[in-house]
């Protein structure tokens, strides 16, 4: 690892100043630091100054507004899971983030650092492939090993999206607040926050060098909302998914008034299924509709040479989690967490 500078922040200011300073020059922000520091070490990053945001307690916490909830992004993803208000009322979140990683890890990982953590394809991963997504011509997981990688809307590379809470909370239309010392603050939706490798395959967001992201703010569920989220993955825990989905209902009795469904491992950015949610819209929940909903979420499914079984995985990960929404099914057994 290369010798660095370590800037202690204790205030948002103070870590704005730092980042404004010369935002090309190797800069980069520490949060929980289990992402970064994993890519430091494995010399994918080598960064001139760190700048530690860990001990700046404004931006930590989860706080009731008369719109949702605002949520500092230094709230670690274990406070998140634990938290009764979001168990209760916005549980696709809690479960996404109480089922992310180990215990260890969810103690330690923030949920900024967790919307913004690059995605985990080892060809990335590893310093000894120049690939796509470091700026060179070739994606090698197309004639490589891709049993992890995308089947749907991965363009030029098939890396999938890696955070479990951004599943969560593309189901609940939340939004983020990047702010810069120079240009202020401005509000970015969840999907807005990611890029598709066809728009630049060297950016995972769309936060710029100078930017932090200060807050995460969640809109109030209407009346009769019901969510859940559920992981699979090769491992019941210490791993990331392999299939994973968000669903949230709102409903009027029995019926469907209007059906959300998120999936994160299925492609380069987390995504909706709007065939899944059309399956669901207007009608009761039951099994029928619930496995209508996963086959419909298959449409346009492109699975590469070794990862077609994940077309099998998604239809019956949504299954189950619409019907674990409903309250017509306990969580699955099998599911990982
Ligand atoms: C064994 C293992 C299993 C895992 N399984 C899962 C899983 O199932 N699901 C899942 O979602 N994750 C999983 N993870 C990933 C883990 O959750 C993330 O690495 C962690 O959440 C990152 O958070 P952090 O606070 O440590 O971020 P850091 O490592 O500190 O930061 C990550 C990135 O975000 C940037 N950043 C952080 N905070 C801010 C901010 N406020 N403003 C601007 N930039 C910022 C940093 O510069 C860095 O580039 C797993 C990790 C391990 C090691």
């Amino acid at each position: 690892m290369n010798p660095f500078v370590f800037a202690d922040c204790t205030t948002e200011s103070g870590a704005l100043a730092q980042l404004s300073q010369n935002a090309k020059d190797g800069i980069v922000v520490k949060a929980g630091g289990v992402d970064l520091l994993d890519r430091m070490k494995e010399g994918l990053e080598s960064p001139t100054k760190l700048v530690n945001i860990r001990n700046i307690s404004s931006l930590r916490g989860i706080r009731e507004t008369p719109e949702g909830l605002h949520i500092g992004p230094l709230t670690t993803l274990a406070e998140i899971s634990e938290h009764p208000l979001i168990q209760s009322q916005y549980t696709i979140f809690s479960d996404a983030c109480g089922n992310a990683a180990t215990p260890h890890i969810r103690n330690m990982a923030t949920l900024g650092g967790n919307l913004l953590q690059e995605n985990r394809c080892w060809y990335f991963r590893s310093k000894d492939y120049q690939c796509l997504r470091k700026g060179k011509e070739i994606c090698f997981a197309f004639g490589g090993l891709n049993q992890y990688h995308s089947i749907m809307d991965y363009g030029s590379c098939p890396a999938v999206a890696p955070s479990s809470a951004a599943v969560g909370l593309l189901g609940l239309n939340a939004t983020v607040e990047l702010t810069s010392a120079k240009r202020g603050k401005r509000v970015v939706g969840i999907k807005e926050l990611y890029v598709l490798p066809e728009a630049n395959p060297t950016k995972f967001n769309v936060v710029e060098p100078d930017e932090l992201l200060t807050a995460v703010m969640i809109p109030k569920p209407a009346a009769g909302t019901r969510s859940a989220y559920q992981k699979y993955g090769e491992k019941q825990s210490f791993d990331w998914a392999i299939a994973d989905a968000g669903v949230v209902l709102e409903m009027d009795g029995n019926t469907c008034r209007r059906a959300v469904v998120t999936m994160g491992a299925a492609s380069p950015v987390v995504r909706r299924s709007p065939q899944a949610e059309a399956a669901l819209a207007g009608k009761p929940i039951t099994e029928e509709t619930a496995r209508a909903a996963g086959k419909a979420s298959m449409e346009g499914a492109q699975p590469l040479s070794m990862n077609a079984y994940k077309v099998q995985m998604f239809p019956v990960a949504i299954y189950r989690t619409v019907l674990l929404a409903a309250g017509q099914m306990g969580r699955d057994p099998r599911a990982a967490g």
